[in-house]
C-alpha cells in the first residue's frame, strides 16, 4: 500500500509535521525520531511528541539522514527543549553542521519560509543554530532501542555524501532519506543523486538486499506490503534509465549542461506538473545530478 506520511502508520509508527516534511516517530521503550524538517515546522513537531508521548523528555534519540535543510532544520529547536534527546548523524554530517557556511546556507534557505508560517511558529524562536552530534553514526552500528528493537545503521551514500538510512528489522522498516528516490503526484520515481551515480547506485542495491515491510520515505509517504517490497528494485532500474537519458541529451547537445537541464525541467517538471517540490531545489538538484553524470562521478 502506498499511505500519505501523515499520523499513525501502524501502532508504534507515526509520521509527525506535515506529511511534506515528516518526522518518523517510534514510540517504544526508548522513544525515536528521524529527521525533523524545516525550522518552521519546529512548534509543530514538538505539538505532536507532546501528543504521542506525554512527555517529550522520553524521547532518547534523535537521528538523521542527511544534513539537507529540510531535514534536519527543526533539530536545534527540538534540542532547546528536549535537551536530553541524543542526536545522530553521519561522522560528515557531524561536519558539517559545525561549519557558518553550511550554517548560514540553512538559515537562508530557511528564513522565507520562517517569514510566510509566522503564524505557526508564534513567540519561539526557531532559528537554525547549528547542531552538536552527540552520537555520531558508523555503518553497522546498532542503537538499542529497548524491549528487543534495534536500529541499524547504513551508510547509503549518493544523495549526498553524508546520507544514512536506519533499518529496524524487528519491524522490517527502513527510514531512507532520499537515498531511494521521491515519488511523484504519479507515483513516478525520480532519482535523486546529487552527490555521486555510483554511491547512489551502491547504496539502492546495499538496501535492494533488506528484507523490507516498510518504507518511510523522505517526503510525503510510505510503502508497505508489496510496494514497500518491489520499491528499490524499481527505484534501481528508474536511476538506469534517468542516467541514460541524460547522457543520451549531453551527446546530443554536445555536453551543453545547461540545455540538458532545461529539456528535463520542461518535458518532467513543466510538462507533468507532477513533481512535488518547489521549482528552485528542483533545479539546484537536477543541475547537480546532470553535473555527477558529466563528470563521471
Ligand atoms: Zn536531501
Amino acid at each position: 500500500m502506498i499511505i500519505e506520511s501523515k499520523g499513525r502508520i501502524q501502532d508504534g509508527i507515526y509520521a509527525i509535521g506535515a506529511a511534506e516534511l515528516p518526522g518518523y516517530l517510534l514510540t517504544g521503550q526508548y522513544p525515536v525520531l528521524f529527521d525533523a524538517g524545516m525550522t518552521f515546522m519546529g512548534p509543530l513537531y514538538l505539538a505532536e511528541l507532546k501528543n504521542h508521548l506525554g512527555d517529550v523528555n522520553r524521547l532518547k534519540f534523535h537521528l538523521l539522514t542527511h544534513s539537507h535543510f529540510d531535514h534536519a532544520g527543526a533539530s536545534p529547536f527540538l534540542k532547546r527543549h528536549i535537551p536530553n534527546m541524543q542526536i545522530g548523524a553521519s561522522p560528515a554530517a557531524a561536519e558539517t553542521f559545525r561549519k557558518p557556511n553550511a550554517i548560514e546556507l540553512i538559515r537562508n534557505l530557511s528564513r522565507s519560509l520562517e517569514e510566510k508560517y509566522r503564524d505557526l511558529i508564534g513567540k519561539e524562536d526557531v532559528t537554525f543554530q547549528g547542531l552538536e552530534i552527540d552520537l555520531v553514526l558508523d555503518e553497522g552500528m546498532e542503537i538499542d532501542l529497548g524491549s528487543g528493537l534495534t536500529c541499524r545503521v547504513m551508510a547509503t551514500p549518493g544523495h549526498t555524501r553524508d546520507s544514512l538510512s536506519f533499518y529496524i528489522p524487528a519491524m522490517k522498516a527502513v527510514i531512507t532519506g532520499e537515498a531511494v528516490g521521491v515519488f511523484d503526484k504519479n507515483f513516478t520515481i525520480h532519482p535523486e543523486f546529487t552527490s555521486s551515480y555510483k554511491d547512489y547506485m551502491n547504496s539502492l542495491n546495499k538496501l535492494a538486499a533488506l528484507d523490507i515491510e516498510i518504507l518511510m520515505m523522505s517526503h510525503f509517504f510510505t510503502l508497505t506490503g508489496e510496494d514497500a517490497r518491489g520499491y528499490i528494485k524499481k527505484s534501481i532500474d528508474k536511476t538506469e534509465v534517468f542516467k541514460e537519458r541524460i547522457e543520451g541529451y549531453l551527446t546530443d547537445s554536445d555536453g551543453d549542461r545547461k540545455s540538458v537541464v532545461q529539456k528535463i525541467f520542461k518535458e518532467d517538471f513543466e510538462d507533468t506538473r507532477a513533481i512535488l517540490q518547489d521549482v528552485r531545489p528542483y533545479l539546484i538538484n537536477l543541475e547537480a545530478k546532470v553535473r555527477v553524470i558529466a563528470e563521471g562521478r
